[in-house]
């Protein structure tokens, strides 16, 4: 028999001038929950929280550009439940510079550090369920992914959309890095697996290894 599968709520939300996704993720019986990749505007998220009333443990980055970082201050002063703020180690000089913010013109205040440093095969438990970190370097230096087995889904940030991969043109961006975290750390997941993309549609594994013009 198989083990009983854990409820997951996921809620999308596309915000900003970049139209980033960033996902609240919750279990229900427990109401424990995280917001992955906050980005700019973050009121629809709060509104979410609050009318669930949902108790935000972490808030969790898969890599610090400011699109990804830009709801972070204000979600976390919003909460009165002081999540914490976890982020890799080797996106630390990327996030003091507020994710490169000013270069591409938009305004972020400083953000106080990560609370702790995501680190590849670590897990943390959200109430019923736990997410897996997988550390999937390219398109910046420190970018990790988001595994929840519960969900059979991967919120991979920017290193794979549908129908297309992360840029690697931005500094400490690499492309043969990129191809080979894809290769090795989404593709291994079995072809049903949900795919949650920093930016466009939900696709999945099967789509992507079939359809992908940059993974053929
Ligand atoms: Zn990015
Ligand atoms: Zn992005």
């Amino acid at each position: 028999m198989n083990p009983p599968i854990n409820t997951v709520e996921i809620i999308p939300f596309t915000l900003g001038p970049i139209e980033n996704n960033s996902y609240l993720i919750s279990d229900p019986a427990s109401r424990d929950s995280v917001v992955i990749d906050p980005s700019f505007n973050i009121q629809s998220v709060l509104e979410q929280i609050h009318d669930q009333k949902l108790r935000v443990k972490y808030i969790l980055l898969t890599h610090a550009h400011f699109d990804h970082i830009a709801g972070v201050n204000e979600l976390q002063k919003a909460l009165p439940d002081n999540p914490v703020i976890g982020l890799h180690s080797l996106d630390l000089a990327l996030w003091r510079e507020r994710g490169k913010a000013l270069v591409y013109g938009f305004q972020l205040d400083l953000l106080p550090d990560p609370d702790f440093f995501l680190d590849d095969g670590d897990r943390l438990s959200v109430g019923g369920f736990h997410i897996d970190i997988l550390y999937t370097p390219g398109h910046s230096p420190g970018h990790v992914v988001f595994s929840i087995p519960d969900a059979q889904a991967i919120f991979c940030g920017d290193v794979i959309f549908a129908g297309s991969i992360g840029r690697t043109d931005l500094t400490g961006g690499d492309q043969a890095q990129l191809l080979a975290s894809i290769h090795k750390r989404i593709l291994c997941f079995p072809d049903d697996t949900r795919l949650l993309p920093g930016h466009g549609p939900e696709t999945t594994v099967g789509l992507e290894r079939r359809n992908n013009p940059y993974l053929i």
